[in-house]
């Protein structure tokens, strides 16, 4: 008779229990056992033949299932933490059908910038619109003399590189005016996944997202470049990613999102991306400290992973020369794994 080792929830490994299979009513739970076993069996069997003879799991196998299983908890775990800090309306899902790799050790999640001690974000405009009308009239993009971001169809309009103005709250318009997008947040649902090509963790969105719509922000704790600069020499080469200078009219304060961030912290760069960045000035109009938010360049489908350039920054200029203002370039080289035709190579 076939026997399974039970772990009852809520209750310590001590108690576990060997028990015939009639007594099991989990169908999904043995349905994954047996994946799980089946997995690990043909990642086995690639090197030497292995025969299953049935009477018992090697320990090896047994091993594997139970790490699994732990990783599959406390993977859900981290789904559950990360839906309860985000406050936009898209889910986040996390997904590992490639390793053994758990939930980042040292990673937090925030909604929106965390300014390090000593720089203060303003958080209320000083000038509001008073339009019936933002769509039509001469409202908040006009008064910072640039043209509103947005169509009708809630979608991005200008050239990248074209700073976006929304409506802010000191506005006499509603939540629904057409100039307010960013600041809703994340809409779709999206996936945390473990790549399959060696990029660690990425994103993928599990619904289809029409050509030029807000995506999300990147967020981090801002610091000075000088800052970034000292932290730049500590991090290896995987921590420099996640400086983000923003470069938009100064270069004071940079984006590090290494330990600080949202759902934009495992989005893999690529030389061929279908993100753009976008500067974004809301309640705060200080253009030293512009928001970034990050808008699909085409039709992204529903399973399709999200990318954006790293190296194209807040300006969105092409021109050879916006690489050479990015102090990335004094930091440690990344081979870059995209797989783009017109990949360069490095990250930096
Ligand atoms: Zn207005
Ligand atoms: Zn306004
Ligand atoms: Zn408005």
């Amino acid at each position: 008779m076939e026997y399974y080792l039970v772990k009852w929830k809520g209750w310590p490994d001590s108690t576990n229990t060997w028990e015939p299979l009639q007594n099991l009513k989990c169908p999904l739970l043995l349905q994954q056992f047996s994946n799980d076993k089946h997995n690990y069996l043909s990642q086995v069997k690639k090197g030497k033949a292995i025969k299953d003879n049935n009477k018992a799991l090697k320990p090896a196998i047994a091993e594997y299932i139970v790490k699994k299983a732990k990783q599959r908890l406390a993977l859900q775990r981290w789904q559950d933490e990360l839906n309860r800090r985000k406050n936009h309306k898209g889910m986040i899902f996390v997904e590992n059908t490639v390793d053994l790799e758990g939930p980042p050790s040292d990673f937090y999640y925030i909604n929106e910038y965390k300014p390090a001690p000593g720089i203060s974000l303003v958080n209320e405009a000083t000038f509001g619109c008073s339009c019936t009308d933002c769509f039509f009239e001469k409202c908040c993009p006009a008064e910072a003399g640039v043209l509103l971001a947005y169509n009708k169809n809630q979608q991005i309009k200008i050239p990248p590189g074209t700073p976006i103005y929304e409506c802010n709250s000191r506005c006499q318009c509603g939540p629904d005016c057409p100039n307010r997008i960013v600041q809703k947040g994340t809409q779709y649902s999206l996936c945390i996944f473990r790549t399959s090509n060696g990029c660690g963790w990425g994103v993928k969105t599990l619904v289809k997202i029409k050509r030029m719509s807000f995506v999300m922000e990147y967020v981090g704790e801002v610091i000075t470049s000088e800052e970034a600069e000292r932290r730049g020499q500590l991090y290896d080469n995987k921590g420099i990613t996640y400086l983000f200078d923003l470069d938009y009219e100064s270069d004071e304060f940079t984006v590090d999102a290494a330990r600080y961030g949202n759902v934009s912290h495992f989005v893999n760069h690529s030389c061929d991306p279908n993100l753009q960045v976008f500067n974004v000035f809301i309640d705060n109009l200080d253009t030293r400290l512009p928001r970034i938010a990050l808008f699909s360049t085409r039709t992204i489908n529903a399973g399709e992973e999200l990318t954006f350039d790293y190296q194209m920054k807040g300006s969105g200029d092409v021109s050879s020369d916006s690489v050479d203002h990015s102090p990335a370039k004094k930091r440690v080289r990344t081979v870059c794994k995209c797989g783009a035709v017109t990949c360069r190579g490095y990250l930096n």
